[in-house]
């Protein structure tokens, strides 16, 4: 028979399938907000200024395509890290923190998950209840357990944090922890500060290996601010991983524009751990591409560019906030009976609306509103044109 016979179909990706869906659906006021994605008040996906300037410069000044090294560009890696530990960060001065270019957030967690998984065979991982959907998978392909720790309450529409510090303590020493280092994928709850150093401490007793994930830095309250846990746990001197994306804080998403940084004890340490990740990278994919990259690494490193795409990360944030306080204004008039005021402390791209899967469904049904079945939306898919219908729409399902 043939070599492939046995081989199974797998289950389609869930949000994926509901894009297919959503393109499949010819009602003309549909609405998406199912994606991952922020779009501008027009519904489109953002060209960011910085982005195209630093492009024409780089075309202007065209380099031939050699490979890159393994670890990727080396200026882009420096911006990298500083843009999450601060420009003048001790520990990257005393030469501890190391950085590698990464084919996005995505690439990051599994250079990162596979590194681990020599160094720690015998861990397991846990994500957060719930999380970002590829978490799981990630970690069990890379060949972990993967269980999850209190998260999301959904009575409070808030975080559980007694629960979550319960899961923490309870966790086997050494233990790979992933959590959301700001604006949560999916439920838009983020820990306070205070709340960070209480985990902060519980890492450091229960000696567990914290894994930070970070894709929408700048999307919270902003670039430095959102990066407070990072700090907070650096200076505290716990060891780390952190994957972080520039896809969704450049609008740069297929460019697969991430990067891996661990923050260890020593520059010798750094120095080891390095070589060990680039043998990671080289038996996966050799060394990451050059132009997502490069154009990351120009508005990083110019503080004219930078200024400018720190402005329209600005934008893109404020337009978001805007949305939550205008859908919170409009649910209140049409559904009186239901406080929706949680919406505006979530942070981020997403709201865990608290609509059932019953209630979504009836959304897309009836009204051609795609949201996922947790009741994930994505407020960045609102707009100016939509959020009259959305929030008209979501008072009806809740009738
Ligand atoms: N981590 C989280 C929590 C995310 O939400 C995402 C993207 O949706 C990623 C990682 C991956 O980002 P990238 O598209 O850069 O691979």
């Amino acid at each position: 028979s043939s070599l492939f016979a046995s081989v199974e179909l797998a289950p389609r990706d869930p949000i994926l399938g509901l894009n297919e869906q959503f393109k499949a659906d010819t009602r003309s006021n549909k609405v998406n907000l199912g994606v991952g994605v922020y779009y501008d008040d027009e519904g489109r996906i953002p060209l960011l200024e910085s982005v195209r300037k630093a492009e024409t410069a780089l075309l202007a000044d065209a380099a031939a395509r050699s490979y890159l090294p393994i670890e990727g560009i080396g200026s882009y890696n420096q911006g990298a890290q500083k843009l999450l530990l601060g420009a003048d960060a001790p520990q990257i001065a005393e030469g501890r923190v190391l950085t590698v270019q990464a084919l996005g957030g995505t690439g990051a967690l599994k250079i990162g998950a596979d590194f681990l998984r020599s160094l720690l065979p015998q861990a397991r991982v846990a994500i957060s209840n719930p999380s970002w959907e590829n978490h799981r998978a990630l970690f069990e392909r890379a060949g972990f357990p993967v269980e999850t720790y209190a998260y999301y309450d959904a009575e409070t529409h808030g975080l559980d944090f007694e629960g979550m510090k319960d899961s923490l303590n309870a966790l086997p020493e050494q233990s790979i922890v992933v959590l959301h280092a700001c604006c949560h994928n999916p439920t838009g709850v983020d820990p306070t500060l205070a709340q960070w150093q209480e985990i902060a401490s519980i890492v450091k007793a229960r000696n567990l290996v914290p894994f930070l994930d970070i894709a929408y830095q700048g999307f919270g309250d902003g670039l430095a601010q959102d990066a407070a846990v990072v700090r907070l746990f650096a200076n505290a001197n716990i060891s780390m991983l952190i994957s972080s994306s520039f896809s969704k804080s450049f609008s740069l998403y297929g460019e697969r524009v991430g990067a891996l940084t661990l923050v260890t004890a020593s520059a010798d340490e750094a120095t080891r751990v390095l070589s060990q990740v680039k043998r990671v990278i080289r038996t996966n994919y050799s060394n990451p591409p050059i132009h997502g990259g490069s154009v990351v690494s120009r508005v990083l490193n110019n503080p004219e560019l930078f200024q400018l795409w720190e402005d329209e990360l600005g934008g893109m944030r404020d337009r978001i906030r805007e949305m939550r306080h205008q859908l919170v204004e409009k649910l209140r008039d049409r559904a009186p009976d239901h406080d929706f005021s949680f919406v505006l402390t979530q942070r981020g791209m997403f709201s865990y609306s608290g609509l059932n899967a019953e209630q979504v469904e009836q959304l897309r049904a009836e009204h051609g509103i795609y949201a996922v079945s947790s009741g994930r939306i994505c407020v960045a898919a609102l707009n100016s044109g939509n959020i009259d219908y959305v929030a008209s729409a979501i008072a009806t399902v809740l009738k």
